[in-house]
């Protein structure tokens, strides 16, 4: 019989039954490396969990890469946490879900400013999500004509001056649509008329 230093025989590494089998607590299988009951636990655990739609999974790639489902128009709140690699969700409860999940017990743990620091980043992705969905709400009035939602969304603290592809601002579209109603409407919250776009229209 051969050993090594760990006084162990050859036949340990050899023969599982002297290593005794892992068992899984959830199926019939058994292992024989704790590593490979680990990443096999995962499977009845599914750890990773994607935050705009409950979705579990095993493995963390599959999660990011079912992550690229919701980016696109689904995703419409993000998180403005420092570095975070939240993908958004579509919903604002989700994105709070998150938030709390992910970064309160973090700043709890490491600034004890907590709540203040947490309810100000949450209100500002909230808000910094909001105003891209007004401005290009606004876009979207322009170029269809509804002055209506034009005005109330320029009550409502919407960007006139923001620029859209190609340089126009809202007001440009509406002319280039031929919407007077809005035009008129957009001149008179004050949008700029001396303003060019890219082709110097
Ligand atoms: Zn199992
Ligand atoms: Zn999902
Ligand atoms: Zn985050």
């Amino acid at each position: 019989m051969t050993f090594n230093q760990a006084g162990r025989s050859l036949e340990y590494y050899v023969d599982p039954e002297i290593q005794g089998l892992i068992k899984c607590h959830a199926c019939p299988k058994t292992f024989v490396k704790r590593g490979q009951y680990n990443r096999h636990n995962k499977t009845h655990t599914r750890p990773y969990r994607c935050d705009s739609c409950e979705k579990r999974f095993a493995v963390n790639g599959d999660l990011i890469r079912h992550k690229k489902i919701h980016q696109g128009a689904d995703a419409r709140f993000y998180c403005k946490w420092p570095q975070c690699t939240f993908g958004g969700a579509s919903r604002k409860d989700n994105l709070r879900r998150h938030m709390r999940e992910a970064h309160e017990e973090a700043l709890r743990e490491e600034q004890g400013n907590f709540p203040s620091d947490f309810q100000r980043i949450y209100k500002k992705s909230v808000l910094e999500q909001k105003s891209t969905m007004d401005d290009s709400s606004l876009l979207l009035g322009a170029s269809s004509g509804k002055t209506l939602m034009i005005k109330l969304l320029l009550e409502q603290g919407a960007d006139l001056g923001k620029k859209f592809d190609i340089g126009r601002t809202a007001l440009h579209v509406a002319a280039r649509n031929g919407h007077e109603d809005s035009v008129r409407a957009l001149l008179d919250a004050g949008a700029n008329d001396q303003a060019l776009d890219d082709n110097g229209n």
